[in-house]
């Protein structure tokens, strides 16, 4: 719910947030590991960035008395500096086109009640930083979510809202249930601690009952970005077609300007942007066919690199060497399969553990097509080293229903929750065909396509296969190295994926 602060808190605040009375602000005058600890709150917390901070600074965990009374000597004397910068940047950012330059300034940007549908949207801009509120560590506050303005003034705003307020209470109320159902079925072993194994039950509900959680609900998100790449941001923001974007391309706009005024000054929306994007969906209608019957397939290898192992190997040897591509590639063909492994073996084999793979394998590109739980999508999607096309967010690709909702006696109420929300969904569609995925749970299935060089997926199976992963993202990361182990084996014998099940989670 909005945060509201005393006029004391106000002033305590003010030097540090661009506003003390908005959900979206940016941050000044704080050391940069600071501003990382408190975006890395978000993971853990229910409380606003505001709020923590206002925690540091009483608790006096951070000097910041003496950081301010430095800036505010400073600030006369920077003042003039400043204003040149501005015409440097007017100069040559804006006018002749440098935008480079604009790199150098970075802008941190807390985005508060802000949907999750739309910090997938916001996070669909890859050269950024993010850290985003945890479904597994915070419990949601089940009052907490967005209504469309269309939809206030709709016939379809009755049932949107009852609709989002019954996936969040049941969420709430199935919690302390689910808790002690995952504490009875899965009692604490020994070696544990009851605070460890209390936290895991706890986190073990979270990620169960995630399922539920309406595409609506609101969540908090930090947001670190450069000049360049947010009047980028913004520009998307704007052009998008959802009233929620537009609202947040704004307001990110606004209070960046009071970081970066100039380097931002004329993002503005595309017409480019947003007539192609009309057309493309009517030629996508003439064009791509109907929706295909519902899949049971999550991941689907789709594309691959020929010669692989050949190309591998070129792309290897040509940064010891002198030889032209052409010259090596012919080389590289004459060479015996052993002679091709020993190169890429001596190239892998001796990776220490938080070493990533080097370079040549950017080489070779692999296109996945993915379908799953918007829940599991969510994590995925955080993987920026790739080119993610995603599809809309329908209800026409169902739900999946993890395991745990059988074991723990939870159907009937998961059950009725999901098609209520796609009974909702259907008749909202009819009026409003973008805003209806709002109603939609994170249980309710996405397809997207993935794009990543070999070096990404090394990095992606090894994280999201680890046993600390959500069920689900951890079942697409192993798809995806068994599919590399098909096509080709010898490159995924190199690949760290953890293939356990592990029926108890983190417990
Ligand atoms: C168990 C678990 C829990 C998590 N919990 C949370 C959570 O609560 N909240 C949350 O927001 N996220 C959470 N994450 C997501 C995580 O923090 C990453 O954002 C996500 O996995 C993407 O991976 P990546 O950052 O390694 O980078 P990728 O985007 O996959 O990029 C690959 C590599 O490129 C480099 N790289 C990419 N971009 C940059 C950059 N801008 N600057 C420097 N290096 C870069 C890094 O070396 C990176 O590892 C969690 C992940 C796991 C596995």
């Amino acid at each position: 719910m909005p945060d509201s602060f005393s006029a004391d808190e106000k002033v305590l605040l003010s030097p540090y947030v661009t506003n003390v009375d908005r959900p979206i602000y940016a941050l000044g005058n704080l050391p940069e590991e600071v501003v990382a600890v408190l975006f890395a709150y978000y993971s853990r917390s229910t409380e606003s960035l505001r709020r923590n901070l206002l925690k540091l600074i009483r608790d006096q965990e951070v000097d910041l008395d003496r950081r301010l009374q430095w800036i505010e000597q400073d600030s006369g004397a920077l003042a003039e500096a400043k204003e040149k910068a501005r015409q440097f940047h007017e100069k040559w950012v804006v006018g002749y086109g440098h935008s480079s330059v604009a790199e150098h300034a970075v802008v941190h940007l807390a985005l508060e009640e802000v949907s999750i549908l739309a910090t997938k949207i916001i996070e669909d801009n890859r050269l950024a930083s993010y850290t985003e509120k945890s479904t597994r560590y915070v419990i949601f506050d089940p009052r907490s979510y967005y209504t469309p303005a269309r939809l206030q003034e709709s016939s379809c705003r009755e049932i949107y809202e009852r609709t989002v307020t019954a996936l969040l209470s049941c969420y709430h109320t199935l919690m302390e249930e689910t808790i002690a159902a995952v504490q009875a079925r899965w009692p604490r072993q020994e070696g544990k601690t009851e605070a460890a194994y209390k936290a895991a039950c706890r986190a073990k509900s979270c990620d169960i009952l995630r399922y539920l959680l309406p595409a609506a609900t609101q969540t908090n998100l930090g947001l670190t970005i450069n000049g360049r790449a947010l009047e980028y941001m913004i520009s998307k923001l704007l052009s998008h077609p959802l009233e929620e974007i537009q609202g947040i391309g704004q307001a990110v706009k606004e209070e960046a300007q009071k970081i970066v005024p100039t380097l931002i000054k004329y993002a503005a929306p595309s017409p480019y942007r947003m007539e192609t994007e009309q057309v493309m969906r009517e030629m996508a209608q003439e064009f791509s066919g109907t929706t295909s019957p519902q899949e049971d397939r999550t991941v689907r290898l789709v594309a691959a690199p020929e010669d692989a192992e050949k190309r591998l190997v070129a792309a290897i040897l040509y940064s010891y060497g002198s030889s032209s591509y052409a010259q090596l590639t012919d080389r590289v063909s004459l060479l015996s399969p052993q002679e091709r492994e020993r190169v890429i073996d001596e190239y892998l084999k001796g990776r220490g553990p938080h070493d990533p793979p080097l370079r040549a394998l950017e080489d070779l590109v692999y296109s996945f097509e993915i379908l799953v739980d918007f829940g599991a999508f969510r994590d995925i999607q955080r993987h920026r080293m790739a080119t993610q096309h995603l599809q809309e967010f329908t209800a026409d690709h169902g739900y999946v229903v993890p395991p745990e909702v059988a074991e723990l006696g939870l159907e009937t109420h998961f059950e009725a929750s999901m098609e209520q929300a796609r009974e909702a969904y259907g008749m909202i569609r009819r009026k409003h065909p973008l805003e209806a995925a709002y109603v939609l749970p994170l249980a309710y299935r996405r397809r997207v396509l993935f794009t990543w060089n070999l070096r990404e997926m090394f990095h992606f199976v090894q994280l999201r296969s680890a046993r600390q992963g959500h069920a689900s993202y951890r079942s697409v990361a192993q798809e995806v190295y068994r599919e590399l182990e098909r096509v080709h084996p010898l490159l995924a014998r190199y690949m760290r994926v953890d293939l356990e099940e592990y029926p108890l989670g983190r417990l």
